[in-house]
């Protein structure tokens, strides 16, 4: 909660505004940082603002954007720069930009230099320090910066959910593993775990207002429970999160591969509310390029997780990130990660193109591929995954699954939710149905998703 004095000081000064003050937070990029912005709006709202889509009306607007590849940095820093005619129009008008791209030192330099406008920087991790900053604009400060990315978030920190039956859960923040290709471990911190009793206190919160799904989020979850001071890991805060008793399922990412064991698997499959889908990122089925990665596993380490849990359950679900054209990746290393995709036959893929990170190791190795051979191993990763799923989908026909009806489908008007495997599915049901965890048969499949009918 802000600071009391700091908060009446920013009380008096909305007050003289003469409309009712408003706020505007738009997040980019990874589901953490959505989760951080629906505390940044929690923030803004305690203090007196009301929350608004249209940035043109906004007394603060905040992007809380992402670090992790350059080409969506770019697109912020174009839709940063075209808050500035919104700036001339309303002097008073806060711009801040926030989120892991904030603590980047390149990003301030370029701020300073060329968006003079943007008058708070907010580094992940220092959101709390967002009313003090916001005050020191208000006394006439030309740039308020906080950065931090040391400790946990303020546990009483307010939260505007964007959702009612679905709510994302940080267990931990940071990260260790140093991926040569990877930004993160620089702009958000080493790892540290939530204690599991306000993780507990949170998700029992979530499910007696009557939430449906539960997201546990953290850039490597396996390695959940390091450093506190009663031993804990990820399986054992999972036990502890599934005996709640309730209507409810739970979905967790991200896993690194080299921390996720057979307890884990056990865990989920002996469980009464985890989902049967582990997102596992392999990022390349080369053993040279995982180890220029930093990776540390090899590709058969990694199948033996997927073999270990299609032993125990064939249906069960994985997905996957993958990068494409690292520097030292060859056509011959990228046939090695064809041959994953073949075999492991991931339920969805989240592909990306190499983009290089200034300050991490991998931006310092030549690159061997051209962008025309990177563009084609990506087309012919797309089209085979298409065809791959089409066909591995079929296992679900005539069966009856269990799915979170999340949305309609604006162009079909279906209802739209995840299998217990993660797989997307599409039903007809009315408007009551969303946010219901619906029993459905599997008449249909298609390369993206399957078709059913409610039981
Ligand atoms: N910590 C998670 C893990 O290791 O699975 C993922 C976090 S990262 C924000 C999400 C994904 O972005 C990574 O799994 C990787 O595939 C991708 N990524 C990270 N850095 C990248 C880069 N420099 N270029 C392209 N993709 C990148
Ligand atoms: Fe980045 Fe690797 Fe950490 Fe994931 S595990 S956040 S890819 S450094």
């Amino acid at each position: 909660m802000a600071d009391q004095q700091i908060r009446e000081e920013i009380r008096a000064v909305l007050e003289t505004f003469s409309h009712s003050p408003k706020a505007h937070v738009q997040s980019f990029g990874c589901q953490l940082n959505f989760c951080d912005g629906e505390k940044y709006k929690g923030i803004l709202q305690d203090l007196g603002y009301e929350l608004t889509d249209t940035p043109e009306e906004a007394d603060v607007i905040l992007f809380n954007a992402c670090a992790v590849r350059a080409h969506a940095e770019s697109r912020v820093i174009g839709r940063l720069g075209a808050l500035k005619a919104i700036r001339e129009k309303n002097p008073r008008l806060v711009v801040g930009l926030c989120g892991c791209m904030a603590e980047e030192q390149a990003v301030r330099d370029l701020l300073k230099k060329s968006y003079p406008f943007v008058n708070l920087v907010l580094g992940a991790g220092a959101m709390e320090r967002l009313p003090e900053s916001l005050m020191a604009v208000y006394r006439g400060q030309k740039r308020a910066e906080a950065l931090a990315f040391a400790g946990l978030p303020d546990e009483t920190l307010p939260t505007v959910r964007e959702s009612t039956f679905q709510a994302s859960v940080p267990v931990m923040y940071g990260c260790n593993n140093f991926c040569t290709y990877c930004i993160v471990p620089y702009v958000r911190g080493r790892e540290r775990s939530r204690t599991p009793e306000a993780i507990e206190a949170e998700v029992r919160g979530l499910i007696a207002n009557g939430c449906r799904e539960i997201l546990l989020l953290g850039q490597n979850v396996n390695s959940y429970g390091r450093g506190l001071e009663t031993e804990m890991n990820f399986p054992a805060l999972l036990r502890r999160l599934d005996a709640i008793p309730g209507d409810y399922i739970i979905r967790f990412m991200s896993s690194h591969p080299k921390d996720a064991t057979p307890e884990l698997i056990d865990t989920m499959l002996d469980s009464e509310h985890i989902e049967h889908h582990l997102h596992l990122p392999v990022q390349s089925g080369s053993d040279a390029v995982l180890k220029a990665m930093n990776r540390r596993y090899t590709a058969e380490k990694y199948l033996t997780m997927i073999d270990y849990a299609r032993a125990k359950a064939p249906d069960f679900g994985f997905s996957s990130d993958l990068i494409v054209g690292f520097p030292t990746e060859t056509d011959a290393d990228f046939e090695e990660t064809m041959r994953i995709i073949e075999y492991v036959k991931y339920d969805n893929l989240y592909t990306f193109i190499y983009s290089r990170r200034d300050g991490t190791p991998a931006a310092e190795m030549p690159q061997v591929s051209t962008e025309e051979q990177i563009a084609a191993r990506m087309a012919r990763l797309l089209a085979r995954q298409k065809e791959i799923c089409e066909k591995w989908n079929a296992r679900f026909l005539g069966k009856t699954v269990r799915m979170l009806a999340e949305k309609r489908s604006p162009e079909t008007g279906l209802l739209l939710g995840k299998t217990r495997e993660g797989l997307v599915i599409e039903v007809p049901g009315g408007e009551s149905d969303i946010g219901s965890l619906l029993d459905v048969r599997v008449t249909g499949v298609k390369n993206w998703a399957l078709s059913g009918e409610k039981q």
